[in-house]
């Protein structure tokens, strides 16, 4: 494989970016009251929109958020000036067709409304009451959502706390889906089956993958009793993230680069992952593949399964 310098291109402008973001964090401090304004019209205007008050919005809002973020990596491709961030010459944005767009809409969509119609949503805030006369009737129609808006600092914690609690979870599954031949046959094999990684790979996922992805993040935050403002603002960021992994390119003002001590694991991580298997199990972070690294290089028990990655991955191509 050949890959692109894997050096820090411009260490100044991280600098830029990281100075713009600290000043960012303290203005947001000082002005935390006019923040915490906005965060409650927002809410107060959303608690009027029959669709969000619907049980499939957040269905709805995960479908139109990757259809509207695939316009991302499609501008990147149009821009030529770009391309010098690309991990590997070959990488390529695939155009997909409206009908395989709809095909893909429709995939990820059913069996979520099938939840949405039939679970009652429990929501911090929200009197137990309230669920327990929603369980009344089968069919569920709305969501019983909180009157009052987040504190901005709990949707900042609740969102980072749950990313991060997300990724811990889909280490370990991801790790185990490697490690068992069955589980990768089965579950994992379909999302390394590309010759070149672009960004719509993000959505190749069988439907046991899928699910768990969106129980992991779930679990996540539901763990930190994350208010519906929080979960409709993680699901834009989750799926940038994801695609961000996915775009095969390695962009100086990605996140990977941005925050300190190698914390974020990004574009470049996840194209290794992808091509040679093995490593880089995180989703969005590397602290937990340091470690594992860290035990590989001196355990033998727990060695590399890089072998029999290729070895599936050639019986897939044959
Ligand atoms: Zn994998
Ligand atoms: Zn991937």
């Amino acid at each position: 494989m050949q890959t692109t310098q894997n050096t820090l291109r411009n260490p100044s402008l991280v600098n830029v970016i990281r100075l713009f973001l600290l000043v960012l964090v303290v203005l947001s401090v000082y002005y935390y009251d006019v923040i915490q304004l906005g965060v409650n019209c927002v809410w107060n205007y959303l608690l009027t929109l029959w669709f969000f008050n619907s049980v499939y919005f957040e269905t709805w809002l995960t479908m139109g958020c990757y259809l509207l973020l695939n316009l991302y990596p499609y501008s990147v491709d149009c821009l030529r000036t770009l391309d010098k961030y690309k991990i590997e010459k070959s990488v390529q944005y695939r155009t997909q067709t409206v009908i395989g767009m709809i095909q893909e809409a429709i995939a990820y969509a059913v069996p979520f409304m099938f939840l949405d119609t039939f679970m009652v949503k429990k929501y911090c805030g929200v009197e137990a009451s309230i669920w327990d006369r929603k369980r009344e009737s089968t069919i569920q129609y709305t969501r019983a959502l909180p009157v009052d808006a987040p504190t901005f600092a709990q949707l900042m914690f609740q969102l980072m706390a749950s990313l991060i609690l997300y990724d811990v979870f889909f280490f370990f599954i991801h790790y185990t889906l490697h490690r068992s031949p069955w589980l990768y046959k089965t579950v994992h094999k379909w999302h390394h089956s590309h010759d070149v990684l672009e960004c719509h790979v993000t959505n190749q996922l069988s439907h046991v993958e899928r699910i768990t992805l969106v129980l992991s993040a779930n679990t996540a935050l539901k763990v930190f009793n994350s208010h519906p403002l929080t979960r409709t603002v993680f699901v834009p960021v989750f799926q940038l993230l994801l695609i961000e992994n996915h775009i095969g390119y390695d962009f100086p003002w990605s996140l990977s680069h941005v925050v300190p001590f190698r914390l974020m694991g990004g574009a470049r991580k996840h194209y290794a992952h992808h091509m040679q298997g093995g490593k880089h199990y995180q989703p969005l972070f590397s602290y937990l593949d340091h470690f594992l690294e860290r035990i590989q290089s001196t355990n033998v028990k727990f060695s590399s399964p890089n072998r029999k990655f290729h070895r599936l991955s050639k019986a897939h191509s044959s």
